[in-house]
């Protein structure tokens, strides 16, 4: 019995060993928790998004003085496309989302709008152009149902509902004590990961913005919710521009473009097949990644 064991603690020891090393990678940053420091440029004014072309130009950023985060991105996102954006824990993805929204202007280069510079427009308009889905979602102190409809407080419950419905958070808030009054939030009700990240997707469902920014939005999700919400999300990502950051490679094989962050530059750029066929660091995370999809079935 026990050589039969030996091979299966070895098949064990290897699964977890991946499965660590991927939980390190997703120790990521909350988009939402940094306090913004931002403020209007003097005459600011609205801006008026045409089509959703979104341009990086030059773009240099650090959080401190000496460690430069990103260190000269120039990618252009036409508008209704998508844009991919992989590389390891730490590479820059977040910061990258993070200066689209204008949490932080960037040190140097810049981001345009359908050719407006973005630290140039009102911050209002910016951020009701940009649907943004974070790593971490947090919840505000209210209903659930207010958590969905943040941003369009006037949405009618149909909307909101519909929205839950895209998010596959429905059958959650049907169960729930008080429905869509259910207070939720640190002095309510505690959502899980997957629940706060689904209120995130109906928020950003229900916004309808212009311009979509899903920041690894569905990694807290069991792979089966993550199936279902998928293909809402790459209905909403058709029609608009989008940037998806992703860990599981497997959710952007059909994006219009891809790109790999590595310290802080675009290091490659393409489609699935040609960045496969080029056999750099895309494809070498594609095949780790196979090979634990095919390790992982296994085990089960
Ligand atoms: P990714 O999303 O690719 O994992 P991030 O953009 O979150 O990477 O982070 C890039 C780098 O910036 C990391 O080295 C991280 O430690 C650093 N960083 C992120 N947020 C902050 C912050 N608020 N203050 C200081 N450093 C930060
Ligand atoms: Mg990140």
């Amino acid at each position: 019995l026990l050589q039969l064991f030996r091979p299966l603690n070895m098949l064990g020891w290897v699964y977890r060993s991946i499965k660590q090393g991927l939980i390190d990678m997703e120790q990521m940053f909350a988009l939402l928790d940094t306090p913004a420091e931002i403020v209007d440029a003097p005459g600011a004014v609205p801006l008026r998004v045409h089509e959703g072309a979104v341009r990086f130009e030059g773009l240099r950023f650090a959080y401190e003085d000496g460690r430069e985060i990103l260190k000269g991105i120039d990618l252009e996102v036409p508008a209704g496309s998508s844009l991919a954006v992989v590389g390891s824990s730490g590479a820059g993805k977040s910061t990258l989302a993070r200066l689209l929204y204008r949490f932080y202007d960037p040190s140097g280069g810049r981001i345009l709008i359908d050719g407006q510079d973005i630290g140039r427009v009102t911050q209002d308009s910016l951020r009701a152009a940009i649907g943004i889905v974070p790593q971490d979602t947090v919840l505000f102190n209210d209903s659930i149902g207010y958590n969905i409809a943040y941003g369009r407080e006037d949405a009618p419950q149909d909307e909101i509902e519909a929205a839950a419905r895209g998010a596959s958070i429905d059958g959650f808030i049907a169960r729930l004590p008080d429905g869509y009054e259910t207070k939720v939030g640190e002095r309510g009700l505690k959502l899980s990961g997957g629940e706060k990240q689904r209120v995130a997707i109906a928020r950003t469902l229900l916004k309808d913005p212009p311009i979509l920014i899903l920041d690894e939005a569905t990694s807290a999700l069991d792979s089966r919710t993550e199936e279902a919400i998928q293909s809402t999300l790459e209905g909403v990502a058709k029609s608009r521009t989008t940037i998806i950051i992703a860990h599981r490679l497997s959710t952007i094989v059909g994006a219009d473009q891809i790109v790999v962050l590595d310290e802080g530059r675009v290091a490659e750029r393409g489609t699935h097949g040609e960045l496969l066929a080029s056999g750099g660091l895309y494809a070498e995370l594609w095949n780790r990644q196979a090979a634990e999809r095919a390790l992982e079935e296994a085990v089960e």
